[in-house]
């Protein structure tokens, strides 16, 4: 059985990469009918916050990861297996495949001449038992490489003797993540580690314990990093990264599964807009690019307008809630929803839209105020007032109104539409102009025609 796991440091906000890894993983165990296994990884306590474990849980859980289904496992938390992280520790040292070092950093940089060369195995065949300063390190092999069979990489060669002989347990008996990670996936009995590329060294390590603690290793795999239009890798102070932050700005969590798998993948054919149920089976670790992959985020906006789009009215007027005044009158909004479905690329822009059906005055922007009333608009305005009492009160007759205002004065249809519309909805662009009169009504209209000509 395909056992994958996903295992985070709850140290920030969820980042779309880890999303990226965590939605791989959920195909491979969801189209095996295997399992995942979310494992926070929470020793580094004076990074971690219990907020980011619950952001991670909820963020999972919005890109439709969670404990609702059976294929989902945990969570477990790391810091509650330190006993066994320190076991397998001693274990490894007192079978020697591990011994017990008093080096200090100053100490290897006097010996060895360089800051960047490794440790010099100076206690190696000291037989120092544990004690105060002491560190744990595991002993690696002199010659022979060590070899990572990474499924996206290919084979991934560590000369042995450029591997240092790596810590597994602090002066103070803690243990590293390079072991603690090991003896984890060991003990939840993980058949296949996905992650991210920054991981590949710690394979080549992992690689050597397994077999140490008495396991197989798992098969590998390492996901390409994901950069930015500028080809640098995606990071937390230049481009926004929490997934939070798109699930808050009015993306589909549909659209974000979506895109988050194109990230490196493909299912072939050039198809891209797919969902996950015709997706997930389709996902093969094998056919994930290793080069880097970048985040667009343009591309993104327009897969998420064609979710909407693709929602059924109901459910698009359910989904904009949110981002609406919870004193905004939703039948008033259902009226237009349908004009504003097709113009939004994410929900939060919902609101700029229709905002002017709700408010006692519209917001107006002074540029777009400065654009629209030019010498001429007064008298568009007059003249389309003076019409307005009578006129029918739907979108066809309103238009036919404008457009005999306009030709009155020499204008077409669009040139006179403008100071009406930034008169009515304070903007330049926004929904079709003669339905939204239609919905905001003969009296509201006039009203706001008349305080423009003020
Ligand atoms: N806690 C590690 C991280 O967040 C996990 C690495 C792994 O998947 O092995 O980077």
């Amino acid at each position: 059985m395909i056992r994958v796991r996903f295992a985070p440091s709850p140290t920030g906000m969820f980042h779309v990469g880890g999303a990226r890894s965590a939605l791989y993983n959920w195909a491979l165990a969801e189209q095996s009918g295997g399992k995942f296994v979310l494992r926070i990884e929470d020793t580094d306590a004076a990074r971690n916050r219990p907020e980011w474990t619950e952001g991670i849980i909820s963020a999972l859980a919005w890109i439709g990861i969670s404990a609702e289904s059976p294929v989902f496992e945990g969570p477990y938390f790391q810091s509650e297996f330190e006993a066994q992280h320190r076991a397998a520790a001693e274990k490894l040292a007192a079978e020697g495949k591990a011994y017990y070092c008093e080096c200090t950093r100053e100490d290897v940089v006097a010996r060895t001449g360089s800051e960047q060369r490794g440790y010099d195995g100076f206690c190696r065949d000291r037989g120092l038992g544990p004690g105060p300063g002491r560190a744990l390190r595991f002993r690696t092999p002199d010659d022979g490489v060590t070899v990572v069979e990474d499924v996206i990489r290919g084979r991934v060669e560590f000369p042995n003797a450029a591997m240092e002989d790596f810590v597994i347990a602090r002066a103070d008996g803690s243990p590293l993540y390079v072991l603690a990670n090991a003896v984890d996936d060991i003990e939840q009995r993980i058949t296949h580690v996905v992650r991210g590329e920054e991981h590949l060294t710690n394979a080549g390590r992992q690689q050597l314990l397994w077999p140490a603690l008495g396991a197989t290793p798992p098969v590998w795999a390492h996901l390409p990093v994901i950069v930015n239009e500028q080809r640098k890798k995606l990071s937390k102070r230049r481009d926004k990264v929490a997934l939070e932050s798109y699930r808050d700005e009015g993306y589909l969590p549909e659209a974000m599964v979506n895109y988050l798998m194109l990230l490196g993948w493909g299912p072939g054919g050039d198809r891209e807009i797919m969902p996950w149920s015709e997706m997930m089976p389709l996902f093969r670790l094998e056919d994930v690019n290793p080069s880097s992959a970048f985040f667009d985020e343009k591309k993104l906006r327009a897969f998420n307008g064609e979710y909407i789009r693709a929602l059924p009215l109901e459910e698009f007027v359910d989904r904009c809630r949110p981002y609406l005044d919870p004193s905004w009158d939703v039948e008033v909004f259902r009226r237009v929803a349908e004009l504003a479905q097709t113009r939004v690329a994410v929900l939060s822009e919902i609101r700029d839209n229709v905002d002017f059906l709700f408010l006692d005055e519209p917001v107006f922007d002074q540029a777009s105020w400065d654009k629209a009333m030019k010498p001429g608009a007064e008298e568009i305005l007059t003249g389309y007032l003076a019409r307005l009492e009578t006129v029918p009160f739907d979108a066809d007759s309103l238009k036919t109104a404008l457009t005999e205002v306009g030709a009155e004065h020499g204008l077409k249809l669009g040139k006179a539409q403008a100071p009406v519309r930034v008169a009515v909805t304070g903007r330049t662009v926004g929904l079709p102009l003669f339905e939204s009169i239609e919905v905001l009504g003969r009296e509201r209209t006039i009203e706001r025609l008349r305080a423009a000509l003020k």
